[in-house]
């Protein structure tokens, strides 16, 4: 069984689009970890393709801005604005699908899924420190999280936390990890749609559960595209400009 693991696609139908493609019969069944969407172009075309194409998923902070679920106040004034563009844009239907996702962690295939941290579905984990919690927490050896957009994660021996390192050959579609039987992880699959590690390429995750293996795939795609749109929808210069560095 190959497991299909994206977050943070934020309305970027065409990174979503690109991934997809690149890994077109390489899984069996998806996950997504939340923020369908926000800042990106395309919600429309994005919460119904996810819709179509997911096993399981949990809500991210902004699909729970966009559908009401939670306020504004911690978002800044770019982020709202594109909460409330968003939300102007939405069909009913899709509006109502964002309300009705479950918080986290969610469970399948032996691994355990949430948005921001285990406890905390909008806490985010940047740093060993704050990764321990739900390292030692978590109901699963390994739990995939979202919400930094920074693809890569932790792993935990019983006595340290170390980062996953992440060695992209030149060339390559994917850096690989071995699941280590007696390490606990918690595992970002990065961004597809709006990346944050200064890779502007479409981040996601594909776990290999019979090889223990997770790979982290990176896809090029048409930026300039997504931009065009976002500046004929009138979003927010910073928002346009941060797809190309990938930050
Ligand atoms: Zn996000």
């Amino acid at each position: 069984m190959r497991l299909l693991v994206c977050s943070d696609v934020h309305a970027n139908a065409t990174a979503l689009e690109a991934a997809l493609q690149a890994c077109a019969g390489l899984w069996e069944r998806a996950v997504c970890l939340g923020d369908v969407v926000g800042y990106g172009p395309d919600p429309n075309e994005v919460v119904e393709r996810i819709r179509s194409l997911v096993s399981a998923i949990v809500r991210g902070n902004h699909d729970k801005a966009v559908s009401g679920i939670s306020d504004l106040e911690d978002f800044n004034p770019v982020a709202r604005a594109a909460v409330e563009w968003t939300r102007s844009q939405l069909f009913p239907e899709n509006l109502r699908y964002l309300q009705s996702l479950p918080r986290g962690p969610v469970d399948i295939d032996g691994f355990a899924f949430v948005h921001g941290a285990v406890e905390d579905e909008d806490e985010y984990i940047f740093a060993a420190d704050q990764a321990l919690p739900g390292l030692l927490e978590s109901r699963r050896p390994v739990t995939f999280f979202g919400h930094t957009h920074i693809q890569g994660g932790f792993s935990y021996d019983g006595a340290r936390v170390e980062r996953v390192e992440l060695s992209l050959m030149p060339g390559a579609s994917f850096a690989a990890v071995n699941v280590e039987p007696k390490k606990r992880y918690l595992l970002n699959p990065g961004s597809v749609g709006q990346p944050r590690d200064s890779d502007p390429r479409a981040a996601f995750a594909i776990a290999d559960i019979e090889k223990r293996r997770v790979e982290f795939w990176r896809v090029p795609y048409d930026i300039a595209a997504v931009q065009d749109r976002m500046e004929q929808a009138g979003a927010p210069e910073a928002l346009v400009l941060r797809l190309a560095f990938g930050r």
